[in-house]
């Protein structure tokens, strides 16, 4: 977010309120300022490829390629060394699975796994957040002059990546596509019937058994069987 002209004379006034204020309040103060607090609040729209009690995964609306996704604990944190250890645990376990969803659901030849840790290190936002950003080889990566950010595209990754990475994490319900062999009476949602069907064809990885896809557990309990396997690494390195 760039910063609002302000005189000093209103600098100074802010400087004095911030100093008055008490932790909580100024806690309070930093997530109402902070537009990936709003974001987790629903005040700002945002494209979600996941959620649960302590994160969100959303994809970045000025992202570096496509696919490129953030995963941003719900809590307000500035900087890494904030996060509590079952945070830092849980954003590095949900990342690991959004990397292996944009591989498989974007077939995408490599990921970055990417975190700014204060400003000389390249951090805008006040919030942390884990970049999980899909390769290619010969990607444009840092080229902005490709239009990445129109519907089409958002709802592609949406379906493609949101999918795998409910499968990756055992998840049934929210699923993001309209999937014959799943629910069949489930109304997707609004987002979901833009998919187009071709599009879902494409994100089926083609050396995986059909049967993989109805053993995905209930039980949250259970480790998902499918995550990784040695053609996934080769496929990484050739
Ligand atoms: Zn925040």
């Amino acid at each position: 977010m760039s910063e609002q002209e302000i005189t000093p004379e209103q600098r100074a006034a802010f400087e004095e309120k911030l100093k008055n204020m008490s932790p909580e309040e100024l806690a309070a103060f930093q997530k109402q300022q902070c537009i990936f607090c709003q974001i987790i609040s629903g005040k700002i729209p945002s494209k979600a490829i996941y959620s649960d009690e302590h994160c969100i995964a959303i994809l970045d609306i000025n992202p570096a390629v496509k696919g490129h996704v953030l995963l941003i604990p719900k809590e307000h944190y500035a900087i890494m060394p904030q996060l509590p250890e079952f945070l830092t645990e849980h954003l590095f376990t949900i990342g690991k699975k959004i990397s292996q969803a944009l591989l498989r659901g974007l077939k995408a030849s490599g990921t970055n796994i990417f975190i700014a840790n204060g400003l000389a290190a390249g951090q805008r936002a006040q919030h942390f957040m884990l970049h999980v950003i899909p390769r290619k080889e010969g990607d444009k990566l840092l080229n902005l002059d490709e239009q990445l950010t129109d519907k089409e595209m958002q709802n592609h990754v949406l379906v493609a990546v949101g999918n795998k990475l409910n499968e990756l994490l055992g998840i049934k319900k929210d699923k993001v596509e309209v999937q014959k062999t799943l629910e069949p009476e489930k109304e997707p949602e609004s987002e979901e019937k833009e998919a187009k069907p071709e599009e879902q064809e494409k994100e089926e990885p083609e050396e995986e058994p059909k049967e993989k896809e109805k053993e995905t557990p209930d039980d949250d309990s259970e480790e998902p069987k499918e995550d990784v396997s040695l053609d996934d690494i080769a496929s990484l390195f050739k």
